[in-house]
């Protein structure tokens, strides 16, 4: 079956397609630049290079920009992504609103003043939890759609005064799809219709079975309104990172997510970038899905400018040549020439994708017609 050139799969991988003929030469393989090699041997090329191959179907391989994995020697334990999920009203907003004034930076240096789309409290113990300030499962499924995983620990916000709504289950099947662990957050427990016991025998018809009935789910009794109780809601998700030994590597080169992405006047495409692993640094040459550049500046959700951004850190990052989307790949390259190669052949195969979509859908029209 006709499948993939090598200068296609290296531009994938983001490796030099003289790499790659060196790699199938030592497999046994004479190719050149421009041949067309079957998928088997594609992932052996990719597993050779230390990347994640993904078959989507028995004549192409799917390659993320995704290099090697780390060893374990090499990881450090890393704050937790949370993603704030649940219906309309149910106060997602108010608490995290609530939660970003719980941090103990904010006191001296004027605190999280920017809406970068996430951002890092550090609690009076040191520890230190990411939040995405986009509430909503819109957000979450649209960045899974683009194959970004960035959330470890969904907490669900449940009013207490209402119960489990339609926008709860389907945010509690989101968390389930992802196979992201949840914190039950329990809100408006100021309210004197408040009933948290019917809230947890609810969520039990959702396969959600918390602590109180045999199952291993945290809930926490909250108010966002009245700040009860934050403090053992960013306990238990601390509890549940810990559960998930949550590490990275951060003396490699950068990975990450986009989370927002806007063209602001005088500053042009700035994004927040959520570095997944490594440490990203002004200067540095980057891919980000279509997109290339080169860090001009790194923000954080101070307004503060970073020289360097590690694991788990949210960052707005400065000096991109077009603005990518929301859900989009970061990853570092060793230089423009690669940058470029690769943002190239992403926007050609894009360019095609769309023809293929606009070709099909006017040939379905024609069809109808007849
Ligand atoms: P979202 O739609 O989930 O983001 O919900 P919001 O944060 O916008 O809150 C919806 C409404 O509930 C607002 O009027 C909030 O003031 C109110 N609310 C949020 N948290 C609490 C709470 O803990 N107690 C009470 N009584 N009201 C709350
Ligand atoms: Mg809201």
């Amino acid at each position: 079956p006709e499948t993939i050139t090598v200068q296609e799969l290296g531009n994938r991988m983001a490796e030099r397609g003289g790499n790659l003929i060196k790699a199938l030469m030592k497999m046994g393989v004479m190719a050149t630049i421009n041949q067309v090699i079957d998928a088997d041997t594609a992932e052996l090329v990719v597993e050779e290079f230390g990347h994640k191959a993904k078959r989507v179907s028995d004549a192409d391989v799917e390659i993320g920009l995704v290099s090697g994995p780390d060893t374990e020697s090499e990881m450090t334990g890393r704050p937790p992504v949370v993603t704030v999920m649940g219906h309309v009203d149910h106060g997602k907003t108010s608490l995290l609103d609530a939660m970003r004034e719980s941090d103990v930076v904010s006191g001296e240096a004027g605190g999280i003043t920017q809406h970068i789309g996430a951002y890092q409290v550090k609690l009076a113990s040191g520890a230190r939890i990411t939040f995405i300030d986009t509430p909503g499962h819109a957000a979450f499924t649209a960045m899974r759609a683009r194959g970004a995983e960035v959330t470890d620990i969904v907490v669900l916000v449940v009013a207490a005064n209402d119960g489990i709504m339609p926008q709860t289950i389907e945010a509690i099947r989101h968390a389930q799809a992802a196979k992201v662990p949840i914190v039950v957050a329990i809100n408006k427990i100021d309210l004197p219709e408040a009933d948290p016991s019917r809230v947890r025998t609810e969520l039990l018809q959702h396969d959600i079975v918390v602590e109180e009935m045999g199952g291993d789910v945290q809930t926490v009794e909250v108010s966002a309104k009245k700040r009860l109780n934050l403090d053992k809601l960013e306990e238990a998700i601390l509890l549940q990172a810990e559960i998930l030994d949550l590490k990275a590597n951060p003396d490699r080169v950068a990975e990450g997510a986009v989370v927002e992405a806007k063209m602001e006047r005088g500053r042009g495409s700035v994004a927040t970038v959520l570095i997944q692993r490594g440490t990203l640094r002004v200067g540095e040459t980057f891919v980000c899905g279509k997109e290339w550049g080169r860090v001009r500046a790194l923000v954080n959700e101070r307004g503060e400018r970073l020289e360097e951004a590690g694991p788990a850190s949210p960052v707005e990052v400065l000096g991109f040549n077009g603005t990518p989307e929301a859900g989009d790949d970061f990853i570092v390259v060793e230089d423009e020439a690669k940058a470029r190669e690769v943002s190239g052949y992403r926007q050609r195969k894009d360019r095609e994708t769309q023809f293929v979509k606009s070709a099909r859908g006017s040939m379905e029209q024609m069809f109808e017609r007849i």
